[in-house]
């Protein structure tokens, strides 16, 4: 039984459910299993907190520099056991403790002050921003802290209260995370509630939430979107992605292949910005898929924790079953296995880093989003089918394309329908740009200022010159 919740009051009421470690499949430590009738409370705690805590920028600003510091120094706690319930390798975890230190830092900053607008009339108009209220941030188990941070981070620092629900995959650094800012930050300010469904439901259709902030899949997110509707919260959503990568046919294949290949499978291809399917030339194709699988078959698969490991398990047990459906159904509709093709024969949720050519266009593995470490790669013989290909899919995320042409490959870019395209390179973004996903991969800005403003609005003050 917990006796306190992180970043608010003690909670005697909640049981406990248990968190597996996925590189062995066993559960190894507890989080409280919150129940949505207690939401009430917490939400109005959070409300009581915004009262205070959206009074003074520069106290908040000095609060958040202070909450980056602690997160920081936490880093030795919180990483082992992100890569604990997550799995990704200790070196990652590391990387994202320091980001969402670096998110913090970056929002930190006192927010810019009013906004005069004229238009040659005798009148004044001025544009102040004001913070909305308490917020709810919902995030999947891919990158627990990285995406808690994205909402937190400019949430806070435009004046909002936070109700952070981490999935009940990852519940503990998330857990952490708010009680090692919970010593920069007021009581109430940022409250993490864990267990399950409906509570991440209840949470987004509370009449109390001013903003529902989600990241996750599509379907939950139209799910979100929908509770959200009843109170009529502002909505930003972060959904899913089927990135692809275009080749052209001047692309140095040998160049390109270990940045492609991380493109595809770093966190154990769990990230929404991944490259998710490959476009090759033709008579490129064998090759990409060989340079491909040659990496594929020598990356260190293992826990997390040990040295060395380069790629860890699938998070969870029905995200292992999804990855392994897709690539049994792509195999057994006429693909072939480069690479992989199959779970790893040990304890935990592993599975073999996967090339597969041959792979039907029509199916899931092309058309869906696998979410982990199996990518195909499709040969094509016409550029603009390709492009037509990439942006085929009823998402639109990202995308990149890949050749020693820039200027040529920054116009093909150009073309692909999507938030963010990139050349050469994939899924780096900085802090202080916009990210935004279009079609069914998102709603809203998160990121830079446009992450900022997502979380205030306007307050417009017109009043004539002279009286
Ligand atoms: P998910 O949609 O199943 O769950 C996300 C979160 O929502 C979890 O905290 C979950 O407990 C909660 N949830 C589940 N049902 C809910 C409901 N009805 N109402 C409210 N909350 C609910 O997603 P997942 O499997 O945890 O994560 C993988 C997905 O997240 C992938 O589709 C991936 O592309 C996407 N993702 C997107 C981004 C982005 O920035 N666009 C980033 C990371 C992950």
């Amino acid at each position: 039984m917990p006796t306190s919740r992180p970043g608010r009051a003690p909670a005697p009421r909640s049981e406990c459910f248990a968190v597996l470690d996925p590189a062995t499949g066993t559960p190894f430590a507890e989080a409280p299993d919150q129940q949505p009738d207690e939401l009430d409370a917490v939400v109005e705690q959070a409300h009581e907190a915004w009262l205070g805590w959206r009074a003074d920028p520069i106290t908040r600003s000095k609060a958040l520099f202070t909450a980056a510091d602690a997160v920081e120094t936490a880093g030795a706690r919180l990483a082992p056991l992100l890569t604990r319930e997550q799995g990704k390798p200790l070196a990652d975890s590391y990387a994202e403790v320091a980001r969402a230190a670096a998110r913090l830092r970056y929002f930190a900053e006192p927010l810019p002050g009013p906004q005069k607008i004229t238009d040659g009339r005798p009148v004044r108009s001025e544009v102040h921003w004001r913070p909305l209220g308490p917020v709810a941030a919902i995030v999947p188990w891919n990158f627990p802290l990285q995406l808690a941070s994205a909402k937190f981070a400019p949430a806070l620092a435009a004046g909002n209260t936070v109700v952070l629900k981490p999935s009940p995959y990852t519940p503990l650094a998330t857990r952490l995370l708010a009680s090692v800012m919970s010593t920069a930050l007021p009581e109430g300010v940022l409250t993490v509630v864990t267990g399950h469904e409906p509570l991440g439901a209840r949470l987004a259709a509370h009449p109390g939430i001013r903003h529902v902030t989600f990241t996750g899949s599509v379907p939950t997110g139209r799910a979100v979107a929908a509770g959200a509707a009843a109170s009529l919260a502002r909505v930003t959503l972060e959904l899913g992605g089927n990135d692809a990568a275009v080749l052209l046919d001047d692309v140095e294949v040998e160049r390109i292949a270990e940045r492609l290949f991380w493109a595809a499978f770093r966190n154990c291809g769990q990230v929404c910005m991944a490259v998710k399917r490959v476009y090759a030339p033709a008579r490129l194709h064998s090759q990409v898929v060989e340079a491909l699988a040659h990496h594929a078959k020598t990356v260190v698969v293992g826990a997390g924790l040990d040295p060395g490991t380069q790629l860890g398990p699938v998070n969870n047990a029905p995200q292992l079953a999804r990855v392994e459906s897709y690539t049994a159904q792509a195999l057994a509709d006429g693909a072939r296995a480069a690479a992989g093709g199959h779970r790893l024969d040990r304890p935990g949720y592993f599975f073999a880093p996967t090339v597969l050519s041959d792979v039907p266009p029509a199916g899931p593995l092309v058309t869906g989003e696998q979410f982990g470490p199996v990518l195909p790669v499709l040969p094509y013989s016409n550029l603009d089918e390709a492009v037509d290909a990439a942006n085929g899919t009823g998402f639109g995320l990202g995308g990149s394309v890949w050749g020693a042409d820039l200027d040529r490959a920054e116009e093909v870019a150009g073309r692909l329908e999507c938030g963010t395209a990139w050349i050469n390179h994939h899924a780096e973004i900085s802090l202080a740009q916009p990210f935004a996903g279009i079609k069914e991969s998102g709603v809203g800005v998160a990121g830079g200022p446009w992450g900022l403003y997502g979380n205030l609005r306007p307050f417009v003050v017109h009043r004539p010159e002279e009286a």
